[in-house]
């Protein structure tokens, strides 16, 4: 079974590049998106991650204090916009489910709610710093808790064509998706990579939301080969293995779909290109 995979616009939040990449561009501003993913194949619909809620969206400013757009109606202007409605979606799956990815789980009463185990406990049971943070949206607690669940322990198979893969390190039950196309397995990593560089260390340039291209720094040599951490992780050991694990499931970095990557927002795979170089 083949899928298409619409990637959805659903926010943006502007914050330093350093957020994103530990240690580089920190005087750097950019805006990222903040992105779901529809996985279409024959009548079958998929999404994964629902976006940030408006109410977490205070005075125009969301996580760390800084600009932020999104909350429920650019989710369902994005589904309409790939001539679909929420009642359509028969399966959700949340990468992990910090506030701007489960932030609108309440427009799907009548899907299956997918996410991990741990990803639940973490959410019941925030580590202050995680509070601090405001990471997690505890509302959306009750809601699911009403939904029908199916809580993954492992990596495992949703269905044809759809594998999920436990990658911690962003948070404790962090998913990967992949998603089997006519032109090879695409990956969702979700926060875990939030932009290209995470994993490839030398790209060397950006697209904004428009499609304007702009300078970022290299890593340098000491950053090593794997990638650049991001500076939200709970568990830098777990990061490094599921990176490790991504680059074992990766086909091509073209093939990478980065949960708030701006060169691939509004997309379409297979179909549309990436425009940026990506030297692996
Ligand atoms: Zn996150």
């Amino acid at each position: 079974m083949k899928w298409k995979i619409h990637v959805l616009y659903l926010g943006d939040i502007l914050v330093s590049k350093g957020v994103s990449t530990f240690g580089l561009d920190t005087d750097l501003r950019i805006n990222l998106p903040y992105l779901g993913y529809m996985l279409v194949s024959g009548s079958k619909k998929i999404l994964v991650d629902t976006g940030i809620n408006s109410r977490f969206i205070v005075d125009g400013r969301a996580w760390g204090g800084n600009p932020a757009r999104g909350g429920e109606r650019y989710l369902l202007d994005a589904l309409e916009k790939n001539s679909a409605r929420a009642e359509e979606i028969e399966t959700v799956v949340y990468t992990h489910l910090h506030n701007d990815h489960a932030g609108n789980c309440h427009l799907f009463p009548e899907s299956l709610h997918v996410f991990h185990y741990d990803e639940w406990n973490e959410l019941l049971n925030p580590l202050p710093s995680m509070r601090i943070r405001g990471d997690f949206d505890p509302d959306v607690i009750p809601i699911i808790q009403r939904f029908s669940c199916l809580k993954v322990t492992g990596d495992c198979k949703l269905t044809e064509g759809l594998m999920l893969y436990h990658t911690p390190g962003h948070t404790i039950g962090g998913l990967t998706v992949s998603v089997d196309t006519s032109e090879g397995v695409y990956i969702i990593p979700g926060d875990i990579i939030n932009i290209y560089q995470n994993l490839f260390p030398k790209v060397a340039e950006m697209v904004d939301l428009k499609g304007r291209r702009f300078k970022i720094t290299p890593a340098p040599e000491r950053y090593g080969p794997l990638g650049v951490p991001s500076a939200i992780l709970y568990d830098h050991y777990a990061w490094y293995r599921s990176i490790w694990k991504i680059r074992g499931l990766l086909r091509s970095p073209k093939h990478l779909l980065p949960c708030h990557e701006p060169a691939i927002c509004g997309k379409t795979f297979p179909g549309d290109s990436i425009e940026l170089e990506i030297p692996e």
